[in-house]
């Protein structure tokens, strides 16, 4: 269970653990605005199960944040479609092949079906004659900035926006 931080102007901030997020309301620096689950039992007290929480005071958001690059986020990215065939997607592929110097990068990696992986091997889209669907971009918004955000708690929607 993980909680959503958000900054003291609402917009998401970050993702932590539920206990570091009940420590944070208990030292008066956090209001919880949505709960969920079972109520937390500790000693003689007992506290909602925070899901999403706001900071009592405006913390400055580092600048210039990316998503981390993960095989899940590209697959997410590309909407689980292939870049290739739009097929189902539930693998990824290196655009330029990592044996050929292909990074992992946004934009250098693509949802790709299992077929279209094995098919393309070593090769560059070019090379096999293909187009590719989609521009490979680096993804951007809260949803995307949030550290942790990629596995989402519905409670959250609200607050992340659509993405
Ligand atoms: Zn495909």
């Amino acid at each position: 269970m993980r909680t959503l931080v958000l900054n003291a102007g609402y917009e998401p901030l970050t993702v932590v653990s539920f206990r570091r997020a009940l420590v944070l309301v208990l030292a008066g620096k956090a209001t919880v605005v949505a709960q969920g689950g079972t109520p937390v039992v500790g000693g003689s007290i007992t506290l909602p199960r925070p899901s999403v929480i706001l900071l009592a005071r405006y913390v400055r958001a580092p600048h210039g944040r990316t998503a981390p690059v993960s095989r899940r986020g590209v697959l997410r990215r590309d909407g689980h479609r292939c870049a290739y065939c739009s097929g189902h997607a539930t693998t990824v592929d290196h655009v330029l092949p990592r044996s050929r110097g292909g990074r992992d990068t946004w934009e250098n990696l693509v949802a790709c079906c299992l077929r279209c992986n094995n098919l393309k091997g070593n090769r560059t889209p070019e090379e096999k004659g293909w187009v590719l669907r989609i521009r490979p971009h680096t993804p951007w918004g809260p949803a995307w900035a949030v550290r942790g955000a990629d596995v989402r708690d519905p409670a959250w929607e609200a607050y992340l926006g659509a993405a």
